[in-house]
């Protein structure tokens, strides 16, 4: 801080002190310039007064030839002056002025005029400022004689008293009698711009120094004219060369500057310093000024006042730069004896800390090897105690470590019961330098053993030589005998364990016997299962086999038309008790499926309204023939697709409509589907009729369980069973809720995806029902069948034929292959079970034979297992179709895979015809009234109920939608009349709503 003050005052100071000596020495220079410019302007001025001085000598002259001759002749003035003008270059001219009184002026003026004058008069300078003759006046002082080089003519006769500046110049010249100088003026003979001035001297009578005498007797004056540049310029003209501009003042004139050299451009002359001399001229003070300009300046500069600058202000610089130097390295030094200042503080701090940290620790240290629970000890290597603290003495039973030290010269000897230990210790310690866990028995101060443990490491000199043994002894008697406590513990256990091992080996051994014993019995069940699936399975085919005859053959002969009423009724009932007879071997074998766990779902789109009302479609005619009005809720006319396993969900719904419809006998029945909500769909079917039995109520879902209600009803047990299973399979719970002689309600939900709507096509087999169709004309399929069974073979190629195909039979598969490669049919009909080669063989030949593509194959069997269906297809067959064969599921396969048309033959007359069918009476009437009125809309929705009341009148519905359709109206109202009326109590029974 004083250092930086020190800094700046030294700059300050120098700073100062440089620019006061420069402005000294700079006064001391300027006051010298100005005494030689000043003694430069004295020259000069001197210079001019000689030289008018000269000329005045002159004048005077003059003077003296008029005071000495009186009159002088103006040739004699002329002689006298063109002498004396001679060496007197200053001058212009001179003159002779006399005084004229007004009576000598004609005379005078006359004189003149004959000097060669010839218009000589006086002059004067008049009001329009030209030179005119003079007015009259009691005076004149004309210029008379004025010798000027013959340029004199315009001044002669100009009366010097008619000018002002030249009369003050008279005045002072008479009243003086010394010459006076006129103000600077121009001259009357002047024709350039030049000014100049006249010095007159008065010429008297009688001289006197009387001022009135000197008036009285003035005689004239002789003048000497100057033109300024004359005098002055060859003056002054050196100057200009040196650097000095001069400029020559009158200051009492009323134009003041009387003589400018400007010899020196403005810019480079330095106005503030200059020199003043005055120039005493005839009466009047001029000053003469000079101005030097730079260059003069310059010359006359030492330029010692700016050498001393900034000598001065580099000295400071330097003597700054030295002591800011000197400063830096002082404070430099400052810095680091504060930081060494600051280190040897910490170090102390430090080394008192650790001093202080050292001894706490070693007290610290005192303190743990005192108040151990170890005893700490350091031996000697000839086996004794150098130090012990009193955990050590503790533990050996001695009351202080010095005592211990004292008592024990010998460790091996004294201390440990085996002495080896110690040579083991000493042996163990010098070979790795340190023991660890060292145990050993000792000897007490009063006798008794103990054992302990001991750590230690040697201790050795720089030259490694051994100085003592430390280490720390832990007193581990207790663990030792808990240890001996525990391997007694242990020793104990295992004799268990080897005991209770050997009783497990003994249990596992029976348990082996038993798991054997149950393989066995499982196998044996097992066995009896696939003996008991081959027999179901077999047992179907058996019977499918002649049911496929049966069946078969009643369907062909429904196509004759020549039936009677009765034949035609006992060939429905023999299919209806086929279909029954085969719907009961379905039962057995989906509940054995079930059972082995084959069942699965097979998701299609389904309908649901389509299903249900198909379902309802079942049951009403039954409802009807038993009076037992049936209602459908929730179901409407347009399709509600979902993804679904149709024909479980048709099962299920027809096991329990037609559990509902045989155990009703009066009161009525409903089927309902409620949606509730995110694709669940909950079905149900209840009833009014007998109602189960609580007892019987948990066993109902068994196979084979039938409640006292169902007594002379018929039955097998097996469909509630079958139901319960497929709704788990498709994810719901059927739950069953009755009370006896009130009637039951069965019920369930599933979730079953939406698909988009399609309209679809339910009844696509219907469209060939036997007898009603034919192969489209110019439509030709040739077919072999293949079955070893001469009835189903013969049943097949019957029911191909009567269509209109091209059929030829083959009992094998052999004979099949080389028909097939000799005829190259459309399709081919094959049999899966046949001796020799079976079914699936036998396509695999064909295909081989003919190629993929160029024939359809189609598997028949009477297995209805549907993972064997899949095999066949995955054999090469296109189809599979399960016997007992049905005309409409054959012919669907030859239009499916062929892609033929199918069509109608001639139809012959059905109980279903308009004319067999009856309707509810307010059907009837609702129907002829909107054929009447033309309501299509009702028409449609009449059609629709039509439809639902059941088979019976579903040929009716077509027709009647076939009408509408066409818009042929009276066909609706003659078909209305044909009509036949139902009986009017089933008319309030029945119930149909959408
Ligand atoms: P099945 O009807 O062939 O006897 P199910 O398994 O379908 O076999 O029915 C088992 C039994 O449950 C029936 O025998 C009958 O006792 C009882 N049952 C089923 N449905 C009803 C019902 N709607 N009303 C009264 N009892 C019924």
């Amino acid at each position: 801080m004083i250092g930086s003050l020190a800094l700046v005052l030294v700059v300050a100071g120098g700073i100062v002190l440089s620019v006061g000596a420069f402005r000294y020495v700079r006064s001391i220079e300027l006051a010298s310039l100005h005494t030689t410019i000043n003694n430069r302007a004295k020259e000069r001025a001197e210079l001019v007064q000689t030289t008018v001085l000269r000329s005045m000598e002159v004048l005077n002259s003059v003077g003296s030839l008029f005071r000495t001759q009186g009159n002088v002749s103006r040739q004699r003035f002329r002689m006298f002056v063109n002498d004396a003008l001679t060496g007197h270059p200053e001058l212009q001219a001179l003159g002779w002025t006399p005084r004229v009184w007004h009576e000598q002026r004609a005379e005078l003026e006359e004189a003149a005029r004959k000097d060669g004058y010839s218009n000589f008069s006086f002059t004067e300078i008049g009001a329009s400022g030209e030179i005119e003759r003079e007015a009259d006046r009691d005076e004149y002082f004309p210029i008379y004689y004025l010798e000027l080089d013959g340029k004199n003519r315009a001044a002669i006769g100009f009366d010097l008293n008619s000018n002002p500046v030249r009369r003050d110049a008279l005045r002072l010249a008479r009243d003086t009698a010394m010459p006076a100088a006129t103000a600077p003026m121009r001259l009357i003979q002047e024709s350039s711009d030049q000014l100049g001035f006249v010095v007159y001297e008065a010429l008297y009578a009688k001289t006197s120094n009387d001022l009135n005498s000197r008036r009285a007797n003035l005689v004239g004056y002789a003048s000497a004219v100057f033109r300024f540049g004359d005098l002055l310029g060859p003056a002054m003209e050196s100057l200009a060369l040196e650097g000095l501009d001069v400029q020559i003042l009158d200051e009492a004139a009323a134009r003041p500057i009387i003589f400018a050299s400007h010899s020196i451009a403005p810019a480079a002359i330095n106005s503030s310093i200059n020199g003043h001399a005055p120039v005493e001229i005839a009466g009047r003070r001029w000053t003469l000024i000079l101005h030097p300009d730079t260059a003069f300046l310059a010359a006359q500069s030492t330029n010692q006042a700016v050498t001393i600058l900034v000598g001065g202000l580099l000295l400071t610089a330097l003597l700054a730069g030295f002591l800011y130097t000197g400063l830096r390295q002082m404070s430099e030094i400052e810095r680091r004896v504060v930081d060494r200042t600051g280190e040897l503080s910490r170090e102390v701090a430090e080394r008192k800390r650790a001093e202080e940290a050292a001894r706490i620790a070693e007290s610290k240290f005192r303190s743990i090897v005192e108040n151990s629970v170890e005893g700490i000890f350091q031996t000697s290597s000839v086996g004794n105690y150098l130090s012990a603290n009193r955990a050590l003495a503790r533990i050996y039973g001695y009351e202080s470590p010095d005592q211990l030290i004292d008592a024990v010269a010998n460790i091996a000897g004294q201390l440990y019961v085996d002495p080896s230990r110690r040579d083991a210790f000493i042996r163990q310690i010098q070979q790795s330098g340190e023991v660890s866990n060292f145990e050993s028995q000792i000897y007490r101060k009063d006798g008794s053993v103990i054992w302990i443990s001991e750590n230690a490491r040697v201790v050795r000199d720089s030259k490694g030589q051994v100085q003592y043994y430390e280490g720390t002894v832990v007193d581990i008697t207790e663990r030792k005998l808990a240890e001996q406590a525990l391997r007694r513990g242990r020793d104990e256990l295992e004799q268990r364990v080897e005991e209770r091992t050997s009783e497990l080996a003994r249990s596992n051994e029976a348990l082996q016997i038993e798991i054997a014993e149950r393989t066995r019995a499982e196998e044996t069940a097992a066995s009896a299962n696939r003996a008991k699936s081959e027999f179901l399975a077999n047992m179907s085919h058996e019977i499918r086999t002649p049911m496929n005859a049966i069946l078969g053959y009643a369907q062909l002969l429904r196509r004759d038309s020549t039936l009677r009423p009765a034949q035609s009724d006992a060939i429905k009932t023999i299919l209806a008790s086929g279909r029954h007879l085969i719907e009961l071997i379905d039962d057995i074998l989906d509940i054995s499926k079930i059972e082995a766990g084959h069942t699965e779902l097979n998701v299609t789109e389904v309908d649901l309204h389509g299903l249900l009302r198909d379902v309802a479609g079942m049951f009403r005619q039954k409802c009807e023939q038993r009076s037992l009005p049936f209602k459908i809720e929730g179901v409407g006319p347009e399709p509600l697709i979902v993804s679904g396993d149709d024909r479980k969900l048709r099962q299920v719904l027809i096991n329990l409509m037609g559990n509902a419809v045989k155990f009703t006998d009066a009161g009525f029945v409903v089927l309902g589907l409620t949606c509730e909500g995110h694709d669940r769909y909950r079905f149900e079917v209840r009833d009014t009729g007998t109602g189960i039995p609580a007892s019987a109520l948990k066993g109902i879902f068994d196979p084979f369980q039938q409640a006292s209600n169902s007594a002379g009803r018929g039955g097998t047990g097996l469909g509630l069973a079958i139901a319960k299973r497929h709704v788990n399979l498709m994810g719901g719970q059927l739950v069953c809720e009755s009370q006896p002689g009130e009637g039951s309600r069965f019920h369930f939900t599933i979730h079953m995806q939406a698909v988009a709507n399609r309209v679809q096509s339910n009844s696509i087999e219907s469209e060939f029902e036997p007898g009603f169709v034919q192969l489209a004309k110019g439509t030709h399929v040739s077919a072999i069948v293949v079955d070893d069974i001469r009835e189903n073979r013969v049943l097949l190629a019957d029911m191909l034929g009567a269509v209109g195909c091209d059929v030829r039979a083959c009992e094998s598969g052999e004979t099949a292959i080389e028909a097939i490669i000799q005829a190259r049919p459309n399709i081919a009909f094959i049999d899966i079970m046949m001796p020799g080669i079976d079914g699936k063989e036998t396509a695999r030949r064909i295909i081989d034979a003919c190629g993929r593509e160029n024939i359809c194959l189609v598997a028949t069997s009477a297995s209805a297992l549907s993972h064997e269906q899949r095999s066949y297809q995955a054999a090469g067959f296109d189809d599979v179709i399960a016997k007992p064969l049905r005309c409409e599921r054959v012919y669907l396969s030859i239009s499916t895979l062929l892609g033929v048309r199918f069509e109608h033959a001639q139809r012959p007359e059905t109980p279903e015809s308009a004319q067999d069918c009856s309707l509810p009476a307010n059907l009837r009437s609702r129907l002829r009234e909107a054929a009447e009125i033309c309501n299509i809309t009702d028409l449609k929705r009449i059609v629709a109920e039509i439809e639902w009341l059941g088979p019976a009148t579903k040929r009716l519905a077509e027709q009647l939608r076939g009408c509408v359709h066409r818009y042929d109206l009276p066909a609706i109202s003659r078909l209305a009349a044909e009509i036949g009326e139902s009986p009017a109590e089933e008319d309030e029974r029945s119930v149909a709503t959408a």
